[in-house]
């Protein structure tokens, strides 16, 4: 019958998207890397529909210079693959294809659907956790499994429009964070969600919609069930993109940050003095000043810094139990980095580094002889110089002899003051109520 297959095939009314044509935005593809051009037009000649998506769209309409670009298409990985000559697949869980230019790398998502997902649960955890993600869909499917509003806008290259599945314009106007559907199913499918919105708000100055930050406190602990490695790479994007300080304020207000680095956690809430979560702070600080100079920042110093105060209270601990400094920072070290790791997942080639940067501290403290020289030539000298001042700055360390060093490094002989002939002396006049500073070992 006629009528039955009329209504059967009519589709679930969602509004309709908001396209915006191309003279009512402001993305210009002078601003659009060109190597992403050439995607999206020899997919576009290709016969395929090609669209920028997420971070690059949000950020070009925001005037800001977008980190990476990525591309949405209605061709399957393989076809992708068939278009481009220098175009890799990667990913199980999440098939993608690259595509090489030099250096930068563009990446081309198929449309894909949250459908299968839902309905299977051997796709799923027990708390909802979405194993799988390959089914693909349509360009508005796409857009609703995608995480906040303001990463559902596509900019198509077929017209130069904008398409708005989500009303992500108007939230993007507004400085707003929404997450898509219901914020606590989205949550449990990918915990890292939480962290992207403490990411984001921090990278934009936006605030959470009061339905999308609700649920974050009480599902924090979710993110235990996230493989380490995957935290990783979310803890290096929070606190290696020039807005560190911020995303730290807003992982500690939303009780995220416990679930990433418990041992740091439990000092910074214990300490009566202050100057731990000061160390962190200024860590942040120097980093995001570092990030905006466009000078180099590592992995490395940004772990012994997060890491630190757990580390030498640890220390503190074995060297009051009789155990020589150097020793004592070496153990509590290996107990602190193995509880870590299996939270964040630590690289070698970073963690090796980091504990270089700790087991120097000590070695500051003697500046007659030759011992200076021998320092100064070591290879991580530069961060663990770096680390030293930063503990002076936050009062842990002597700020003399951060500046002995200092001037050390800048006469290029051995400053001859008395003060620097002595090992350093912690500057905490409020922990050192229960014992004598006097001839402690130095830390590190
Ligand atoms: P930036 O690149 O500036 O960090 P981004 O928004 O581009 O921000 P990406 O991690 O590059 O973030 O992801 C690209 C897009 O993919 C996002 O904008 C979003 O639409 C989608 N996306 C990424 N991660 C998730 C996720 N965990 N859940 C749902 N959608 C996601
Ligand atoms: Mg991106």
């Amino acid at each position: 019958m006629i009528f039955s297959r009329f209504f059967k095939k009519k589709p679930k009314s969602r509004p309709a998207p908001r396209v915006i044509p191309r003279d009512e935005h402001n993305i210009s593809r002078a601003n659009i890397s060109p190597n992403a051009l050439k995607v999206l037009y020899r997919l576009k000649s290709a016969g395929y529909q090609a669209y920028l998506v997420g971070g690059g769209v949000r950020d070009l309409l925001l005037g800001l210079e977008p980190k990476d670009f990525d591309i949405a298409t209605d061709a399957t990985p393989e076809e992708v693959k068939g278009v481009f000559r220098n175009c890799r697949l990667i990913g199980r869980r999440f098939r993608l294809a690259h595509v090489h230019f030099g250096r930068e790398i563009i990446e081309v998502a198929t449309f894909r659907s949250m459908r299968e997902a839902d309905a299977d649960p051997a796709q799923t955890t027990e708390n909802g956790m979405v194993l799988r993600d390959n089914v693909y869909g349509t360009i508005e499917e796409d857009a609703l499994r995608r995480d906040f509003t303001v990463n559902a806008l596509y900019y198509n290259i077929a017209d130069f429009s904008v398409i708005d599945y989500a009303d992500g314009l108007a939230d993007l106007k507004a400085g707003v964070l929404r997450l898509m559907g219901d914020p606590e199913t989205r949550y449990r499918e990918d915990p890292v969600r939480m962290l992207r919105a403490a990411r984001f708000a921090a990278k934009l100055g936006f605030r959470l919609a009061p339905e999308t930050e609700e649920p974050i406190t009480r599902l924090a602990s979710l993110l235990d069930e996230v493989p380490p490695a995957r935290l990783f790479e979310e803890v290096l994007k929070l606190f290696l993109s020039g807005t560190g300080v911020q995303a730290f304020e807003h992982l500690r207000h939303y009780g995220l940050f416990g679930h990433l680095f418990p041992d740091t956690e439990e000092s910074l809430t214990h300490e009566e003095g202050g100057f731990p979560i000061t160390l962190v702070l200024k860590g942040l600080e120097n980093t995001d000043l570092r990030v905006q100079q466009g000078k180099p920042v590592t992995p490395a110093f940004l772990f012994a810094f997060l890491l630190w105060e757990p580390v030498r209270r640890q220390a503190e601990f074995y060297a009051q139990q009789g155990m020589e400094s150097g020793p004592a920072l070496h153990q509590a070290a290996s107990e602190v980095l193995e509880r870590q790791v299996g939270h964040v997942a630590i690289p070698k080639r970073f963690s090796v580094p980091m504990r270089e940067i700790w087991s120097m501290q000590s070695r500051f403290a003697y500046t007659r002889g030759k011992r200076p020289q021998r320092l100064r030539s070591h290879p991580r000298f530069r961060a663990a110089y770096d680390f030293l001042l930063l503990r002076a700055e936050s009062g842990e360390a002597d700020p003399q002899l951060a500046d002995w060093w200092t001037r050390y490094q800048q006469d290029g002989e051995q400053p001859a003051a008395e003060e620097s002939t002595r090992p350093a002396k912690r500057r905490r006049p409020r922990r050192r109520r229960r014992k004598p500073a006097a001839d402690q070992p130095p830390e590190g």
